[in-house]
Protein backbone atom coordinates (compact mmCIF):
# COMPACT_ATOMS: atom_id res chain seq x y z
CA UNK A 1 0.00 0.00 0.00
CA UNK A 2 1.39 3.48 -0.77
CA UNK A 3 1.81 5.25 2.28
CA UNK A 4 -0.45 8.65 2.55
CA UNK A 5 -0.77 12.07 3.34
CA UNK A 6 -0.88 12.38 7.19
CA UNK A 7 -2.19 15.04 8.71
CA UNK A 8 -2.21 13.82 11.77
CA UNK A 9 -1.61 16.78 14.74
CA UNK A 10 0.45 13.94 16.28
CA UNK A 11 2.17 11.46 16.53
CA UNK A 12 2.46 12.88 13.32
CA UNK A 13 4.83 11.82 9.98
CA UNK A 14 8.05 11.20 10.01
CA UNK A 15 10.74 11.71 7.02
CA UNK A 16 10.46 9.49 4.86
CA UNK A 17 14.59 9.10 5.19
CA UNK A 18 14.77 8.90 8.70
CA UNK A 19 12.38 5.59 8.61
CA UNK A 20 14.00 4.33 5.76
CA UNK A 21 17.46 4.65 7.75
CA UNK A 22 15.91 3.22 11.08
CA UNK A 23 14.57 0.69 8.75
CA UNK A 24 17.41 -0.79 7.57
CA UNK A 25 19.11 -0.16 10.60
CA UNK A 26 16.02 -2.59 12.32
CA UNK A 27 18.04 -5.68 12.75
CA UNK A 28 21.94 -4.26 13.48
CA UNK A 29 22.75 -1.21 13.98
CA UNK A 30 26.39 -0.79 12.76
CA UNK A 31 28.75 -3.66 13.35
CA UNK A 32 27.09 -3.42 16.80
CA UNK A 33 25.42 -7.52 16.38
CA UNK A 34 22.12 -6.11 17.93
CA UNK A 35 19.37 -3.44 17.51
CA UNK A 36 19.03 -0.35 18.98
CA UNK A 37 16.19 -1.17 20.63
CA UNK A 38 17.86 -4.23 22.49
CA UNK A 39 20.88 -2.16 23.63
CA UNK A 40 21.99 -1.58 26.98
CA UNK A 41 21.81 2.55 27.60
CA UNK A 42 25.07 1.76 29.89
CA UNK A 43 26.56 0.77 26.10
CA UNK A 44 29.23 2.42 24.63
CA UNK A 45 27.39 2.10 20.84
CA UNK A 46 24.46 4.06 22.52
CA UNK A 47 25.97 6.77 24.61
CA UNK A 48 27.78 7.36 21.36
CA UNK A 49 24.14 7.69 19.55
CA UNK A 50 23.04 10.32 22.64
CA UNK A 51 25.76 11.85 22.04
CA UNK A 52 25.67 12.67 18.54
CA UNK A 53 22.03 13.35 18.73
CA UNK A 54 22.41 15.71 21.41
CA UNK A 55 25.38 17.43 19.75
CA UNK A 56 23.08 17.93 16.61
CA UNK A 57 20.38 19.10 18.36
CA UNK A 58 22.95 21.95 20.25
CA UNK A 59 23.83 22.89 16.60
CA UNK A 60 20.93 23.04 14.68
CA UNK A 61 19.06 25.25 17.11
CA UNK A 62 22.27 26.75 18.59
CA UNK A 63 21.98 26.45 22.28
CA UNK A 64 23.95 28.29 24.38
CA UNK A 65 26.49 27.05 26.66
CA UNK A 66 24.76 27.78 29.67
CA UNK A 67 21.32 25.53 29.05
CA UNK A 68 21.36 22.08 29.63
CA UNK A 69 19.64 19.80 27.32
CA UNK A 70 17.32 16.57 28.70
CA UNK A 71 15.83 13.96 27.11
CA UNK A 72 13.03 12.83 29.32
CA UNK A 73 9.82 11.23 29.37
CA UNK A 74 6.64 11.60 30.57
CA UNK A 75 5.46 13.69 27.63
CA UNK A 76 5.02 17.33 27.36
CA UNK A 77 2.33 16.88 29.91
CA UNK A 78 4.57 16.32 32.80
CA UNK A 79 6.44 19.40 32.24
CA UNK A 80 3.05 20.82 33.22
CA UNK A 81 3.91 19.24 37.07
CA UNK A 82 7.67 20.09 36.88
CA UNK A 83 7.75 22.89 35.90
CA UNK A 84 6.47 24.44 39.23
CA UNK A 85 8.14 21.89 41.13
CA UNK A 86 11.35 23.14 39.77
CA UNK A 87 11.04 26.59 39.21
CA UNK A 88 7.92 27.89 41.01
CA UNK A 89 10.02 28.33 43.85
CA UNK A 90 11.60 31.48 44.55
CA UNK A 91 8.57 33.57 45.03
CA UNK A 92 5.73 30.89 44.94
CA UNK A 93 4.45 32.60 41.86
CA UNK A 94 4.34 32.21 38.19
CA UNK A 95 2.57 33.83 35.32
CA UNK A 96 0.41 32.31 32.69
CA UNK A 97 -0.77 33.19 29.64
CA UNK A 98 -3.98 31.28 28.46
CA UNK A 99 -3.80 30.58 24.70
CA UNK A 100 -5.97 27.16 24.68
CA UNK A 101 -5.96 23.78 26.29
CA UNK A 102 -2.32 23.29 26.37
CA UNK A 103 -1.47 26.23 27.80
CA UNK A 104 -4.53 26.11 30.37
CA UNK A 105 -3.87 22.29 31.20
CA UNK A 106 0.28 24.03 32.38
CA UNK A 107 -1.75 26.41 34.26
CA UNK A 108 -4.06 24.45 36.28
CA UNK A 109 -1.17 22.18 37.24
CA UNK A 110 0.76 24.89 39.03
CA UNK A 111 -2.37 26.66 40.69
CA UNK A 112 -1.45 23.02 42.95
CA UNK A 113 1.74 24.08 44.20
CA UNK A 114 1.54 27.82 44.24
CA UNK A 115 -0.12 30.91 43.13
CA UNK A 116 -0.55 30.01 39.29
CA UNK A 117 -2.03 33.16 38.00
CA UNK A 118 -4.07 33.70 34.69
CA UNK A 119 -2.53 37.11 33.07
CA UNK A 120 -4.54 37.11 29.48
CA UNK A 121 -6.54 34.47 27.81
CA UNK A 122 -7.95 34.44 24.10
CA UNK A 123 -10.60 32.01 25.53
CA UNK A 124 -13.60 34.36 24.71
CA UNK A 125 -13.10 33.63 20.96
CA UNK A 126 -12.45 30.35 20.84
CA UNK A 127 -8.75 30.64 21.31
CA UNK A 128 -8.34 32.14 17.66
CA UNK A 129 -5.62 34.89 18.44
CA UNK A 130 -2.53 35.24 20.84
CA UNK A 131 -3.95 37.91 23.51
CA UNK A 132 -1.49 41.31 23.40
CA UNK A 133 0.41 41.72 26.65
CA UNK A 134 2.72 44.49 28.04
CA UNK A 135 5.91 44.03 30.50
CA UNK A 136 3.49 46.12 33.01
CA UNK A 137 0.79 43.28 32.96
CA UNK A 138 3.78 40.50 34.43
CA UNK A 139 4.33 40.18 38.35
CA UNK A 140 8.01 41.38 38.59
CA UNK A 141 8.30 38.60 41.49
CA UNK A 142 6.74 35.88 39.49
CA UNK A 143 8.98 33.13 39.21
CA UNK A 144 8.48 32.65 35.52
CA UNK A 145 5.95 33.40 32.67
CA UNK A 146 4.80 30.60 30.97
CA UNK A 147 3.51 30.26 27.34
CA UNK A 148 2.30 27.49 24.63
CA UNK A 149 3.96 28.94 21.60
CA UNK A 150 2.11 27.03 18.86
CA UNK A 151 -1.49 26.01 19.89
CA UNK A 152 -1.86 22.76 18.12
CA UNK A 153 -5.18 22.73 18.60
CA UNK A 154 -6.31 26.04 17.32
CA UNK A 155 -3.48 27.08 15.03
CA UNK A 156 -2.29 29.80 16.80
CA UNK A 157 1.59 30.95 17.11
CA UNK A 158 3.46 33.51 18.99
CA UNK A 159 5.45 35.53 16.04
CA UNK A 160 6.40 38.04 19.09
CA UNK A 161 7.25 37.09 22.34
CA UNK A 162 5.71 38.55 25.36
CA UNK A 163 7.86 41.34 27.06
CA UNK A 164 8.35 40.04 30.79
CA UNK A 165 11.73 41.28 31.60
CA UNK A 166 13.70 39.91 33.82
CA UNK A 167 11.03 37.02 34.68
CA UNK A 168 12.26 33.95 32.77
CA UNK A 169 9.79 33.16 30.07
CA UNK A 170 8.95 29.21 29.50
CA UNK A 171 7.48 27.65 26.73
CA UNK A 172 6.21 24.37 25.46
CA UNK A 173 7.52 24.22 21.68
CA UNK A 174 5.86 21.02 21.32
CA UNK A 175 4.41 21.34 18.44
CA UNK A 176 6.88 23.93 16.63
CA UNK A 177 10.17 22.74 17.67
CA UNK A 178 12.61 22.35 14.79
CA UNK A 179 10.22 24.37 12.42
CA UNK A 180 11.96 27.82 12.50
CA UNK A 181 14.68 28.90 14.64
CA UNK A 182 14.67 30.22 17.78
CA UNK A 183 16.44 32.39 19.99
CA UNK A 184 17.03 30.12 22.97
CA UNK A 185 18.63 32.96 24.91
CA UNK A 186 15.36 34.72 25.20
CA UNK A 187 14.16 32.03 27.13
CA UNK A 188 14.63 30.54 30.75
CA UNK A 189 13.42 26.96 29.22
CA UNK A 190 11.81 25.81 26.23
CA UNK A 191 10.51 21.84 26.22
CA UNK A 192 8.60 19.60 23.82
CA UNK A 193 6.73 16.33 23.21
CA UNK A 194 8.54 14.50 20.58
CA UNK A 195 5.83 13.27 18.63
CA UNK A 196 4.73 16.13 16.41
CA UNK A 197 8.20 17.35 14.56
CA UNK A 198 10.68 14.96 16.06
CA UNK A 199 9.99 11.09 16.88
CA UNK A 200 8.05 8.68 17.94
CA UNK A 201 5.98 9.95 21.50
CA UNK A 202 7.92 8.79 24.12
CA UNK A 203 11.13 11.07 25.12
CA UNK A 204 10.52 14.68 25.66
CA UNK A 205 13.11 16.99 25.32
CA UNK A 206 14.08 20.03 27.86
CA UNK A 207 16.43 23.06 27.31
CA UNK A 208 16.94 24.96 30.51
CA UNK A 209 18.87 27.26 31.40
CA UNK A 210 21.62 25.71 34.33
CA UNK A 211 20.87 28.33 37.06
CA UNK A 212 17.30 27.54 37.17
CA UNK A 213 18.18 24.01 38.22
CA UNK A 214 18.37 22.99 41.70
CA UNK A 215 15.68 24.71 43.43
CA UNK A 216 13.06 21.95 43.68
CA UNK A 217 10.20 22.12 46.04
CA UNK A 218 11.28 19.11 48.85
CA UNK A 219 8.28 17.18 47.70
CA UNK A 220 9.17 17.01 44.53
CA UNK A 221 9.60 12.98 43.73
CA UNK A 222 13.24 12.48 42.46
CA UNK A 223 12.61 11.80 38.86
CA UNK A 224 10.57 14.91 38.47
CA UNK A 225 13.73 17.32 39.73
CA UNK A 226 15.49 18.60 37.02
CA UNK A 227 19.07 17.86 38.89
CA UNK A 228 17.90 14.15 38.69
CA UNK A 229 18.41 14.23 35.35
CA UNK A 230 20.90 16.89 34.35
CA UNK A 231 23.27 15.28 36.87
CA UNK A 232 23.29 11.88 34.93
CA UNK A 233 23.25 13.11 31.34
CA UNK A 234 19.45 11.97 30.86
CA UNK A 235 20.41 8.48 32.30
CA UNK A 236 19.34 8.28 36.21
CA UNK A 237 17.22 5.40 34.65
CA UNK A 238 16.73 3.94 31.58
CA UNK A 239 15.78 6.91 29.27
CA UNK A 240 13.91 6.43 25.90
CA UNK A 241 16.47 4.81 24.08
CA UNK A 242 14.87 4.15 20.83
CA UNK A 243 12.95 7.58 20.48
CA UNK A 244 16.11 9.30 21.50
CA UNK A 245 17.76 7.28 18.43
CA UNK A 246 15.05 8.45 16.01
CA UNK A 247 15.25 11.61 17.56
CA UNK A 248 19.12 12.11 16.43
CA UNK A 249 18.20 11.13 12.83
CA UNK A 250 15.65 13.89 12.59
CA UNK A 251 18.26 15.89 13.27
CA UNK A 252 20.74 14.73 10.56
CA UNK A 253 18.19 15.02 8.36
CA UNK A 254 17.37 18.57 9.22
CA UNK A 255 20.96 19.77 9.12
CA UNK A 256 21.39 17.65 5.47
CA UNK A 257 17.92 19.88 4.55
CA UNK A 258 19.97 22.86 5.42
CA UNK A 259 19.24 23.85 9.41
CA UNK A 260 16.56 25.62 10.71
CA UNK A 261 16.52 28.43 8.28
CA UNK A 262 15.61 26.17 5.49
CA UNK A 263 13.32 24.31 7.17
CA UNK A 264 11.62 28.20 7.55
CA UNK A 265 11.50 28.67 4.35
CA UNK A 266 9.66 25.77 3.31
CA UNK A 267 7.38 25.82 6.31
CA UNK A 268 5.86 29.10 5.34
CA UNK A 269 5.71 27.83 1.31
CA UNK A 270 4.12 25.13 2.72
CA UNK A 271 1.80 27.25 4.64
CA UNK A 272 1.18 30.09 2.10
CA UNK A 273 0.34 27.82 -0.54
CA UNK A 274 -2.98 26.70 2.12
CA UNK A 275 -3.53 29.78 3.36
CA UNK A 276 -3.59 31.61 0.53
CA UNK A 277 -6.29 29.17 -0.43
CA UNK A 278 -8.63 29.82 2.11
CA UNK A 279 -8.77 33.55 2.07
CA UNK A 280 -10.15 32.97 -1.41
CA UNK A 281 -12.05 30.04 -0.96
CA UNK A 282 -15.75 30.61 -1.25
CA UNK A 283 -16.74 27.51 0.70
CA UNK A 284 -14.13 26.92 3.44
CA UNK A 285 -12.58 29.56 5.54
CA UNK A 286 -9.17 29.48 8.17
CA UNK A 287 -10.54 30.47 11.79
CA UNK A 288 -7.53 32.30 13.01
CA UNK A 289 -6.38 35.64 12.68
CA UNK A 290 -4.14 36.25 9.93
CA UNK A 291 -1.16 38.12 12.32
CA UNK A 292 -1.11 34.81 14.86
CA UNK A 293 -1.45 32.17 12.52
CA UNK A 294 0.77 28.94 13.09
CA UNK A 295 3.12 27.56 10.17
CA UNK A 296 2.25 23.80 11.43
CA UNK A 297 -1.33 23.71 12.24
CA UNK A 298 -4.16 25.01 10.08
CA UNK A 299 -7.56 24.61 11.05
CA UNK A 300 -10.68 25.44 8.73
CA UNK A 301 -14.42 25.27 8.36
CA UNK A 302 -16.92 25.79 5.74
CA UNK A 303 -19.44 26.60 7.89
CA UNK A 304 -21.69 23.71 7.64
CA UNK A 305 -21.13 20.44 10.30
CA UNK A 306 -22.39 18.28 7.51
CA UNK A 307 -20.25 19.74 4.96
CA UNK A 308 -17.19 19.35 7.17
CA UNK A 309 -17.71 15.37 7.92
CA UNK A 310 -18.61 14.97 4.03
CA UNK A 311 -15.01 16.90 3.37
CA UNK A 312 -13.44 14.84 6.22
CA UNK A 313 -14.56 11.18 4.58
CA UNK A 314 -13.69 11.99 1.02
CA UNK A 315 -10.26 13.30 2.05
CA UNK A 316 -9.56 9.97 3.47
CA UNK A 317 -10.72 8.38 0.43
CA UNK A 318 -8.30 10.49 -1.80
CA UNK A 319 -5.48 9.16 0.58
CA UNK A 320 -5.39 12.20 3.12
CA UNK A 321 -5.57 11.29 6.86
CA UNK A 322 -6.89 12.87 10.02
CA UNK A 323 -7.97 15.79 8.49
CA UNK A 324 -11.08 16.04 10.83
CA UNK A 325 -10.35 18.86 13.88
CA UNK A 326 -9.80 18.52 17.27
CA UNK A 327 -12.76 17.06 18.92
CA UNK A 328 -12.94 20.52 20.94
CA UNK A 329 -13.39 22.74 18.12
CA UNK A 330 -14.82 20.67 15.24
CA UNK A 331 -14.00 21.86 11.65
CA UNK A 332 -11.04 20.63 10.33
CA UNK A 333 -7.45 20.40 11.01
CA UNK A 334 -4.40 20.33 8.82
CA UNK A 335 -1.14 19.56 10.27
CA UNK A 336 1.83 20.42 8.12
CA UNK A 337 4.95 19.51 10.12
CA UNK A 338 8.24 19.48 8.48
CA UNK A 339 7.88 16.10 7.39
CA UNK A 340 4.63 16.90 5.24
CA UNK A 341 6.11 16.70 1.90
CA UNK A 342 5.02 19.86 -0.62
CA UNK A 343 3.54 17.60 -2.81
CA UNK A 344 1.38 16.53 0.13
CA UNK A 345 0.28 19.96 0.44
CA UNK A 346 -0.11 21.08 -3.23
CA UNK A 347 -2.43 18.02 -3.81
CA UNK A 348 -4.68 19.06 -0.30
CA UNK A 349 -5.28 22.17 -2.19
CA UNK A 350 -6.33 20.53 -5.39
CA UNK A 351 -8.65 18.24 -3.73
CA UNK A 352 -10.25 20.67 -1.78
CA UNK A 353 -10.78 23.27 -5.01
CA UNK A 354 -12.84 20.10 -6.19
CA UNK A 355 -14.61 19.67 -3.22
CA UNK A 356 -15.85 23.12 -3.45
CA UNK A 357 -16.57 22.68 -7.12
CA UNK A 358 -18.61 19.84 -6.56
CA UNK A 359 -19.96 21.55 -3.31
CA UNK A 360 -21.19 24.79 -4.81
C1 LIG B 1 0.68 17.52 22.04
C2 LIG B 1 0.94 18.67 22.93
C3 LIG B 1 1.09 18.52 24.31
C4 LIG B 1 0.93 17.18 25.01
O1 LIG B 1 2.01 16.39 24.76
P1 LIG B 1 2.18 14.96 25.47
O2 LIG B 1 3.56 14.60 25.07
O3 LIG B 1 1.11 14.08 24.89
O4 LIG B 1 2.02 15.15 26.93
C5 LIG B 1 1.40 19.62 25.06
N1 LIG B 1 1.53 20.83 24.50
C6 LIG B 1 1.40 21.01 23.17
C7 LIG B 1 1.58 22.37 22.59
C8 LIG B 1 1.10 19.94 22.34
O5 LIG B 1 0.95 20.13 21.03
Amino acid sequence: MARVYNFSAGPSMLPEEVLKTAAAEMMEFGESGQSVMEMSHRSKEYQAIFDEAEANLREIMNIPENYEVLFLQGGASTQFAMIPLNLMTKNGKADYIITGQWANKAYKEAARYGAAREVASSKDKTFSYIPKTTAADFDPEADYVHICMNNTIYGTKYNTLPETGDVPLIADISSCILSEPIDVSKFGMLYAGAQKNVAPAGVTIVIIRKDLIGNAMDITPTMLNYSTHSENGSMFNTPPCYAIYIAGLTFKWIKKMGGLEAMKALNEKKAKILYDFLDNSKLFKGTVVPEDRSLMNVPFITGNEELDAKFVAESKKAGFYNLKGHRSVGGMRASIYNAMPIEGVEKLVEFMKKFEEENA
